[in-house]
């Protein structure tokens, strides 16, 4: 089966790439000609617009950055939706406002095209591993189609729900992922001022109930000083603003993810939007004049 990707960035290339591997043929599209030419060295076809990846498969999966993206690559001109012929899917696994999901999934309906939104957790690493946490939404039937080719890029693929369910899902992770990575900051600083090794505090507390993936994901890099991207906080800054105006539109008031978005807002204004989310440790070790390395 021939499978078409548009976006390939952080996410998306080792994405590509594990689809290749299972044996699976690609045609694929980024603006940036970087990432087309990384993945077609890996063995996948290269195409000059996503209308081209359209023309020529039966499944488009998008990894974009937002939704206004997602609504270019597939609504704009030269885009998915300009190629496709009615029974494509389109699957995007962009992490976007559930609302902007519906609305691409209504305009792709009027072209007989059907669509899952099937945002991802996990990161960089598990992305390279394909064992993805996949949420996705969508009608039944369509994701019994795409679900094997779901489990190439992912351990876990969950039907959450319609068509947006599985963006409201993902807004439920980064919101968890967003406080336990402001909590552990908070801990780490505090506990290194206080005059104990942090490696030493991570390592002892590991293990007991306040361990959790993220701290095994986050500590080591908060200790090392590697503030590299993984996840840019710019981008958790998006995630967390479409959950802040979903949960203004149907009357859910979000405090604490408002007070770790000001937190990443500050953190921007100081000119590191492009680090890493463990990066939200800075803002904590800026304001404690304090740094939580090992
Ligand atoms: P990225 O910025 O590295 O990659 C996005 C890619 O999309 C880029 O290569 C860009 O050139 C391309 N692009 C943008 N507009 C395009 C268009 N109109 N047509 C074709 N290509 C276009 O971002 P990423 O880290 O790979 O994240 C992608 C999505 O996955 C985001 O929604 C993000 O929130 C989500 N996500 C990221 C991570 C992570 O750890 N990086 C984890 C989970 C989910």
């Amino acid at each position: 089966m021939k499978i078409g990707f548009v976006g390939l960035g952080i996410m998306g290339k080792p994405m590509a790439k594990n689809l290749l591997k299972a044996g699976y043929q690609l045609v694929v599209y980024d603006i940036v000609a970087a990432g087309v030419k990384d993945v077609a060295a890996a063995g996948a076809e290269a195409a000059t617009s996503a209308k081209e990846v359209a023309q020529k498969t039966d499944i488009v999966i998008t990894m974009l950055p937002n939704s206004p993206h997602v609504k270019a690559a597939v609504l704009g001109p030269n885009g998915v939706l300009e190629g496709a012929k009615p029974g494509t899917i389109i699957v995007d696994m962009s992490s976007i406002a559930p609302l902007a999901a519906k609305e691409v999934a209504a305009k792709a309906a009027e072209k007989g095209v059907e669509m899952l939104d099937a945002p991802v957790s996990g990161g960089e690493p598990k992305a390279i591993d394909g064992t993805l946490s996949i949420m996705v939404g969508g009608k039944k039937e369509i994701f019994d189609k795409c679900q094997a080719i779901l489990s190439k890029m992912g351990a876990s693929v969950v039907l959450c729900g319609e068509i947006g369910a599985g963006n409201t899902t993902k807004l439920a992770n980064q919101i968890i992922v967003a406080l336990n990575i402001a909590a552990m900051s908070e801990a780490l600083v505090l506990g290194a001022k206080a005059g104990v090794n942090p490696e030493t505090i991570y390592k002892a507390i590991r293990g007991g109930l306040a361990g959790s993936t993220v701290l095994d994901a986050k500590a080591p890099m908060v200790l090392s000083g590697n503030f590299k991207p993984g996840f840019r906080i710019e981008l958790h800054i998006k995630d967390l603003a479409n959950a802040i105006e979903t949960g203004h539109e149907i009357g859910v008031p979000l405090p604490l993810t408002s007070q770790v978005m000001e937190i990443m807002q500050a953190l921007k204004v100081d000119g590191k939007a492009g680090n890493d989310h463990s990066g939200i440790a800075q803002y904590y070790e800026k304001l404690a004049k304090f740094e939580a390395r090992k």
